[in-house]
């Protein structure tokens, strides 16, 4: 069978990673959650000290760029993939509330974005691949065989996020997290470099109302006809 690439897209908290984590394991290919990758840089700015009371010391960043390793490995238990900050399992670390309401600016650096997206291009060389993030299939792969986006009202995708950290033990109120929710939401569609927004080649999933078995056998479908034509 011929392997593809597909690119899922879409807002912040919408179950793309679930979706992208199912579908790639489903079909043997590699998964690549984009998301991390700038959470992870963000981590490391955050414990470099480069969010200062002025903004971001982007010189400093831009800088440390070439020092700044990221990778992933499987997590030989759960079989999930795990993020690695040079050398160490930053998975739980880049979650947390902290990375999340500082990720949006660094993403929107042009030499952030520059070096990452080069790194997720080298990994899709091969196909047989499933990445997820604002850009994927209007920068990082254009010529994706399947490309999605996907949404959900912010609300939502809010009460999806509260349920998720609540779950691993970090409780945040729901109003931070719709706050968070929405200013990414803003960030990511109004910044300079690739701001987040539908390839005109992509195909429309609303899931606010569908169940996750559902939305699997919807995006199973999609790869079907483009896989059988
Ligand atoms: O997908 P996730 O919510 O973990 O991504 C964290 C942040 O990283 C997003 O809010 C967005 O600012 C940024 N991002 C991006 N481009 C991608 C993936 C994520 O700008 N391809």
């Amino acid at each position: 069978m011929k392997k593809i690439t597909i690119a899922i897209d879409g807002h912040s908290s919408c179950g793309k990673s679930t979706m992208a984590k199912d579908l790639a394991r489903e079909l043997g290919y590699i998964y690549i959650d984009s998301g991390a990758m700038y959470r992870a840089v963000t981590l490391y700015s955050l414990r470099k000290g480069f969010f200062t009371p002025e903004g971001i010391d982007t010189q400093s960043l831009q800088a440390d760029m070439p020092n700044i390793h990221i990778s992933f490995r499987l997590n030989p238990e759960s079989q999930r993939p795990m993020t690695y900050l040079n050398g160490e399992n930053v998975e739980e670390a880049i979650r947390t509330m902290e990375v999340s309401s500082r990720v949006s600016p660094i993403a929107a650096l042009g030499f952030v974005r520059e070096a990452l997206v080069k790194q997720q291009q080298e990994m899709g060389k091969a196909k047989g691949i499933v990445m997820d993030g604002r850009d994927i299939g209007t920068v990082v792969f254009p010529d994706a065989e399947l490309k999605i986006f996907v949404t959900a009202s912010a609300e939502i995708r809010a009460r999806r996020r509260y349920e998720e950290l609540k779950a691993k033990g970090q409780e945040a109120p729901y109003e931070e997290i719709l706050a968070n929710v929405k200013e990414r939401d803003y960030i990511d569609q109004n910044r300079e470099v690739s701001p987040l927004r539908k390839a005109d080649d992509a195909i429309l999933l609303d899931n606010s109302e569908m169940s996750i078995p559902e939305q699997k056998q919807w995006l199973m479908e999609k790869y079907q006809a483009v896989v059988h034509g």
